[in-house]
């Protein structure tokens, strides 16, 4: 029922571990974050119940400044580490953190996903596994993978933020009727589903709105509308303490 990404910043775990506890009181049933250190490693790492359980499974060894992470209020599939996002391919290319429901996630599985092994019974691992198949068959760039994903999901609420393993460093982010927000921090950007998540890290925040694909890198935020033409926004400042 949270999200939280984060690039350019090698205190990436924390970050996401204490935005996971600033999203505690939207309510979950378990809870997970993926990081990757950009020199070839990455963890996921996923628990039922508590953040705390969670943090106690991180290692000292877990590093990374690139990540996503999520709290999860089961609609599909029960609650278990397998069904905890981030959500992943099937070739552990692409992890996915989703907020809400696909709601024809059914259909889309048996139209372009017959051949795919599943390892969830959620709704929001058809959805990384079609970014996936859409750039190994049909050759498309990610982010072209993500549009493309995203305007087959009729009806669907959604909060999504994508990492493509091969450019970790990059983080692809839409919603649709379920709350999303960037932060602006200093060489680094995060993604939040709630502003009190990034106190941490920055005071600056830009919307986004349905419909609209973000591309979120350590230095830039790129906001484009449903057509693909760039959206210009202006940041807010919230003013409260972390
Ligand atoms: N529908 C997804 C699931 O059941 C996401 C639930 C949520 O919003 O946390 O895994």
């Amino acid at each position: 029922c949270g999200i939280v990404g984060v690039t350019g910043n090698d205190n990436a775990v924390s970050i996401l571990l204490e935005g996971l506890e600033k999203l505690e009181y939207r309510g979950y049933d378990s809870a997970g974050i993926y990081v990757n250190d950009l020199k070839g490693k990455d963890y996921l790492i996923k628990r039922k119940g508590r953040i705390s359980a969670l943090e106690a499974a991180v290692g000292p060894e877990v590093h990374g400044s690139a990540g996503i992470g999520h709290t999860r209020w089961a609609t599909h599939g029960v609650v278990s580490e397998a069904n905890a996002h981030p959500q992943y391919s099937e070739d552990h290319r692409f992890y996915l953190v989703h907020n809400g429901v696909i709601e024809n996630y059914k259909e889309l599985k048996a139209k372009y996903l017959s051949n795919t092994t599943f390892e969830s019974q959620t709704d929001t691992e058809v959805v990384v596994q079609l970014v996936d198949r859409f750039v190994q068959s049909e050759g498309l760039t990610t982010k072209q993978a993500f549009v493309k994903t995203l305007s087959l999901l009729e009806g669907s609420s959604y909060a999504f933020v994508l990492v493509d393993s091969t450019d970790p460093e990059t983080l692809y982010v839409a919603k649709n009727k379920s709350p999303l927000l960037i932060g602006l921090g200093d060489g680094c950007n995060v993604v939040c589903s709630d502003a009190p998540a990034m106190l941490n890290v920055t005071h600056d925040f830009l919307v986004i709105r349905d419909g609209e694909v973000v591309t979120v890198k350590p230095h830039s935020v790129q906001i484009e509308d449903a057509e693909g033409n760039k959206v210009q926004r202006d940041s807010f400042h919230v003013d409260m303490d972390a």
